[in-house]
């Protein structure tokens, strides 16, 4: 089976725009099946000579703040169950949330690989606000900036070992 990367993160850190920068036009399926893969997006990368399949974790950006975190760990589960690497996303920007932190918890007790990136890091972003990330105790994050393409070759290399 192809090797398959998951992307974890909370609302707006930018899962779906890197889902598309990843993924382009080559979206495979729009799972709107009632039940924990509603709204879950899949589809082939290729990228730099490999192939892999992304997951993009979705569909709970209009709930109620009061259920995300349900709704999220379900989702998370199982997109974490069917993955081969969590690729687990943080806002530069925003920096560290509660809810980061408790992804965070989901992902250390999950028997999967886990790359930590921070996105939004494009431009002349202080180290200080990439680096706070180290705090959810992974690997040094990879700054990254879906939007702007930038970061994209150290990504793939830290995904590579699992790919
Ligand atoms: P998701 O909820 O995690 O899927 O996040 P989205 O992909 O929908 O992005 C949330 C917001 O962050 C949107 O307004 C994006 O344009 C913005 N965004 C995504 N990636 C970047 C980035 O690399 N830099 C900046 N500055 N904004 C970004
Ligand atoms: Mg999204």
């Amino acid at each position: 089976p192809i090797p398959t990367v998951a992307i974890i993160g909370r609302p707006n850190v930018g899962k779906s725009t890197l889902f598309n920068r990843l993924v382009g036009k080559r979206l495979a399926l729009v799972d709107d099946q009632p039940g924990v893969t509603r709204d879950r997006r899949e589809g082939d990368a290729h990228l730099l000579g490999c192939d892999f399949r992304v997951i993009d974790t979705a569909g709970y950006e209009d709930e109620d703040p009061n259920t995300l975190p349900g709704r999220m760990r379900q989702q998370t589960q199982a997109a974490l169950a069917e993955a081969d690497v969590a690729l687990f996303l943080v806002d530069a920007r925003d920096g560290l949330t509660p809810l980061d932190e408790e992804i965070g918890r989901w992902l250390r007790a999950a028997d999967v690989p886990v790359i930590l990136a921070a996105n939004k890091a494009e431009g002349r972003i202080a180290a200080s606000s990439i680096y706070e990330a180290m705090a959810l105790g992974f690997d040094d994050p990879i700054a990254l900036s879906a939007e702007h393409g930038e970061g994209i070759a150290d990504l793939f290399e830290a995904l590579r070992p699992f790919i």
